[in-house]
């Protein structure tokens, strides 16, 4: 369409129509987020993309807009004194970080919830304004806003690009002038930010504060631990709601909670980051990688391990030590310099370079289940889901270049069968291409990526293209997988790399007895061994299905009388290879029947009177309730059975 100079978005929309006009939220201009208010260029075509509330980036735009309502009405409650810190949208919602003397409160939140209302009822209208960088920190340091004046500081040295993870999205400069940054007045709070907003406050219609949190100023322990408050929005109560719904129930799942009522595993002080696993979490990890290794096996692949600790040289040349070494550790043996392996990638390349190949031996599919070392921040390490030391379950495919598509189709076969085997069947595949900092030719990674992109297509694999998310050396397909609460999880990839072998100098021999760059593979399916199993316990709600349960069948004898008939039952459980445990306690039946649910235990077997009389146990399904008494060895026969298939145990309530 056509329309006037000087006019804004929210024009546009207006004379497309006026249900438009009121859902908008904001705009795409020319492929940029932009607030409604924002003027149309007068020259040449502009494409325009109105977003309502059925977008995500409007979503995100709702939180952050919800952020700065959030400081406005902390600012409102606790005075001009407070100093903020930075306030973006998050994947579920939105924070803001406070520095203030007081410590705020569960019952603060709900006061400061109380004035965002006020706020909101007011409509205050988000005002953005382009002013130079002097005037900026001239304000801010008038309002004694020392963490903006160290932001506008570091724009100024152009030290916050955009995307600047550290910062998130918040304080980069937006202005179309150079030199000049963003500011955006909502109520009585003026904040540095690249915007856009929502047009006003009254356009937030649903919003709640969850939790404060201490958190250090730039995630840096030696800088002041500010204040944060977490909190989310939705464009309808009723999606605030069913999130706050669902929240509560990941609570209740938190495998953090799980593992430690099962005994599953535990960190301590003296490891912070490094999972000490226990007796029945080394069952459920032990069951994992035997089902790994058995269809590794079945597609071909050879499995090996290599050491933890290698030399720094070998890091410089694999890359690793330009693109990498911020999350290595390093040691010293003799006097020589080492690292602990990130990854597990160059330790196979030596073992590849070990002896000459042909292309007759092609391709060869190596499997390490890679123990690696990587440094988190520890304000992010959380549980299993992010830790410092894991377990890979990698492999780096070596193949003939004409190979290389099928390899891949290998791959994601694999993948399939053990992500429906754990019962995740809504699977989400994207293509990450080559980022900024990247090692290698653009040459290689077209070729790389166009076979990745040709497997899925042979696999019919719908994917979505995420353009410069790619590892360093090589781009690669990112599985994200969907747990029952419906939050998605990032677990396998499969990298092309095309730039490895030439740094290793990586060779086979053609038919033609000429020398040849071999093509590589890297892929992991789990990901991590520890964050899979932290994700599989909150997907099951710590009841996992038979075959992983740590302990499979309780044997409850109703009184001291029956326990040796309880021993022999469980001893032929275990001649089966089933996992049971008697519990010989003289309390009540009742009491252990409570003690084998709380432990998630599938089977209980109830033993008394009449069970010994016929060789008998009663059996009691966690999931079905009482199913009655049955012969032992149909008990085993049904209880072996659903182990081999890997049967999923019916959805239960987590406190069942
Ligand atoms: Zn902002
Ligand atoms: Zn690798």
């Amino acid at each position: 369409m056509e329309v006037a100079a000087g006019v804004s978005v929210a024009d546009v929309a207006g004379q497309i129509g006026s249900g438009l006009a009121r859902a908008a939220v904001a705009a795409r201009l020319n492929g940029k987020l932009v607030d409604l208010s924002t003027v149309v260029a007068g020259t040449g075509p502009n494409e325009i993309e109105i977003l309502t509330d059925k977008s995500d980036d409007a979503l995100r735009i709702l939180r952050h807009s919800a952020a700065h309502v959030m400081a406005a009405a902390v600012r409102r409650v606790y005075g001009a004194g407070v100093r903020f810190g930075i306030g973006p949208a998050i994947d579920d919602g939105f924070y803001y970080d406070f520095d203030l003397p007081q410590r705020i409160t569960d019952e603060d939140l709900v006061r400061i919830e109380a004035e965002m209302a006020k706020i909101v009822a007011e409509a205050a209208p988000f005002v953005r304004e382009e002013v130079s960088l002097d005037a900026a920190t001239a304000l801010m340091q008038s309002a004694g806003q020392d963490y903006k004046i160290e932001l506008l500081r570091d724009i100024a040295a152009g030290r916050l690009a955009d995307g600047d993870n550290t910062v998130h999205a918040e304080a980069n400069p937006a202005a179309e002038h150079p030199g000049a940054v963003t500011l955006y007045r909502t109520a009585d709070f003026v904040d540095l930010c690249r915007g856009p907003h929502v047009p006003h406050a009254g356009k937030i219609p649903a919003f709640r504060l969850l939790s404060v949190a201490g958190s250090y100023w730039r995630g840096d322990s030696m800088r002041p631990m500010l204040q944060r408050i977490y909190g989310t929005a939705f464009f309808s109560k009723k999606s605030l709601e069913t999130h706050l719904a669902q929240v509560e129930e990941a609570k209740k799942r938190d495998h953090r909670r799980i593992g430690k009522d099962l005994d599953l595993f535990s960190f301590h002080d003296e490891g912070p980051g490094f999972a000490f696993f226990h007796a029945n979490g080394m069952v459920i990890l032990n069951e994992i990688l035997d089902f790994w290794r058995q269809l590794h096996r079945e597609a071909g692949y050879v499995e090996v391990r290599t050491p933890i600790i290698l030399s720094e040289a070998l890091w410089h040349r694999s890359g690793h030590w330009d693109n990498y070494r911020e999350a290595m550790y390093f040691t010293d043996i003799d006097e020589g310099k080492y690292a602990v392996k990130p990854m597990n990638c160059p330790g196979g390349l030596l073992i590849y370079l070990n002896e000459p190949h042909s292309y007759r031996g092609m391709p060869i599919r190596m499997a390490e289940l890679g123990l690696v070392h990587r440094h988190e921040k520890s304000g992010v390490l959380h549980g299993l889901l992010r830790v410092r030391q894991f377990t890979q379950d990698d492999a780096h495919i070596f193949c003939l270049p004409e190979q290389l598509r099928d390899e891949v189709i290998g791959v994601i076969d694999i993948t399939d069968r053990i992500y429906k085997a754990f019962g995740f069947e809504d699977v989400r595949v994207e293509l990450a291409t080559r980022p900024e900092k990247s090692i290698g030719t653009d040459e290689m990674w077209e070729h790389a990526t166009r076979a990745l992109a040709q497997a899925m297509e042979a696999r019919g694999i719908k994917f979505k293209i995420n353009e410069g998310e790619g590892a360093f050396y090589a781009p690669k397909i990112e599985y994200h997988i969907r747990d029952c609460l419906g939050r998605s999880w990032q677990c396998g990839t499969i990298q092309v790399d095309m730039a490895m072998p030439e740094r290793f100098n990586l060779t086979y021999v053609g038919a033609d007895n000429k020398e040849h760059r071999p093509a590589m593979v890297h892929r992991a399916i789990l990901g991590s061994i520890e964050r899979f199993l932290g994700i599989l316990i909150e997907h099951y709600g710590g009841d996992f299905p038979l075959w992983l349960a740590p302990v499979q069948a309780a044997v409850l004898p109703v009184s001291d009388r029956f326990n040796a008939y309880a021993e022999k039952t469980a001893a032929a459980l275990r001649a089966a290879g089933l996992r049971p445990e008697t519990d010989t306690a003289s309390d009540k039946v009742g009491a252990k029947i409570r003690r084998a649910m709380l432990r998630k235990i599938p089977y209980m077997l109830i033993v008394g009177e009449k069970e010994v009389a016929a060789g008998t146990v009663s059996v009691r399904d966690k999931a079905a309730g009482d199913m009655g008494a049955e012969s032992l060895e149909a008990f085993i026969g049904r209880a072996t059975q659903e182990v081999r298939e890997k049967r999923l145990r019916p959805k239960t309530a987590v406190n069942a």
